[in-house]
């Protein structure tokens, strides 16, 4: 049987993705090759690709300033991919809002290529809410932020305003709802949370923002070189990238973001509702800005979470234990995340 799975990442797609993909690795629409043995430059893979980025722009509705790249290494990569290719070579200077583990790590990576502002930092609470209204100094190079903090449970529901490109890391609510890409300077996200498997980076970057550090930027790192390229300057991710184009398939064919905002509304809904109102739980994130991607609780008798664990097991639910930097528990609920699994895990609950 299929488990319930609230894995945070790699995470679960739809079961209809699972089996085209399936079919594709054995026999890629009749060529009698598999996906992962046909040229990334033929016709069958650039048809796949170009279906891959369409899909990006017409659901997120990307304008013509900006492109779609689909590259590696991970939102990790990112971290320091960003700076490198915004931060100006002399006095660069970014601002950062540290909203986590993800966002630190982001900070760590800058810091190698200029001056790191951190202008807004929920540390002081252990990140259970988004800074607001966070001043942000006008010479900034670019200001970064992670839009949904996929450990700690707490989401972005509006954005900063901010004169100097804005970089948002959406590896864990990129395609939850929609965005408006124009305010975005660069967006990056791992597509492993809600989009693809490992292995693919969905970046869409501003053109007219690059080409301005001053600094010689190795060919693997430079987002120009990629885009005149159009992610094929090495060998693109082709798997990761297919798969994530059967889920995007998949997501316009259900009614793309706006009925994805529906259900993925229900679904916290359901959960966070359970949550406030049973007396064995508690979710600490300020109630503004909780999560609708990933819902983190604590039992209050914390020395019953191995049995409440041991209950979800016995109930088909898997990797709902909370990061270890938070303790408790983490449900992730991302778009593919049916609501027949949210309510399986809120029937443990209520029995516990
Ligand atoms: C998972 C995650 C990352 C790390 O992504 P990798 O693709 O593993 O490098 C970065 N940021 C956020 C917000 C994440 O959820």
């Amino acid at each position: 049987m299929k488990k319930h799975n609230f894995s945070a990442g790699p995470s679960i797609l739809p079961q209809e993705v699972f089996e085209k993909a399936s079919k594709a690795l054995l026999d890629f629409e009749n060529t009698g090759l598999s996906i992962i043995e046909i040229s990334h430059r033929s016709k069958e893979f650039v048809a796949v690709y170009d279906k891959a980025v369409a899909l990006v722009k017409e659901i997120l509705n990307v304008p013509e300033t900006h492109e779609v790249l689909f590259l590696q290494g991970g939102a990790s990569t990112q971290f320091l991919m960003t700076a490198i290719n915004l931060m100006k070579s002399e006095n660069g200077k970014a601002a950062y809002i540290n909203t986590g583990a993800w966002s630190k790590k982001a900070i760590k990576e800058a810091g190698l290529f200029g001056e790191v502002n951190v202008v807004a930092t929920s540390e002081d609470t252990n990140h259970n809410y988004i800074p607001k209204n966070v001043e942000i100094p006008s010479d900034v190079d670019y200001v970064h932020i992670t839009s949904n903090n996929t450990i700690f449970g707490t989401q972005y529901k509006s954005f900063p305003e901010t004169n100097a490109p804005l970089v948002a890391d959406m590896s864990s609510d990129i395609f939850s709802k929609p965005i408006d890409v124009s305010k975005f300077g660069i967006i990056y996200a791992g597509a492993q949370k809600n989009l693809g498997p490992a292995g693919a980076t969905l970046v869409i970057v501003k053109k007219d923002i690059l080409g301005k550090t001053g600094r010689t930027i190795p060919s693997m790192l430079d987002y120009q070189i990629h885009i005149k390229g159009e992610s094929m300057f090495n060998t693109p991710p082709v798997f990761a990238i297919y798969v994530s184009m059967l889920n995007l398939e998949y997501l316009k064919a259900n009614g793309g973001l706006e009925a994805a905002t529906k259900r993925n509304e229900e679904k916290a809904a359901l959960l966070y509702n359970e949550i406030d109102n049973n007396p064995s739980f508690v979710n600490n994130v300020a109630k503004e800005d909780r999560s609708l991607m990933n819902v983190v609780f604590l039992l209050k008798d914390e020395s019953k979470n191995d049995e409440f664990l041991a209950a979800c097991s016995e109930a088909g639910i898997s990797n709902v234990k909370g990061h270890r930097s938070v303790g408790g528990f983490r449900a992730s609920i991302y778009n593919a995340m049916p609501i027949e699994s949210v309510q399986a895990l809120i029937d443990v609950m209520k029995k516990f």
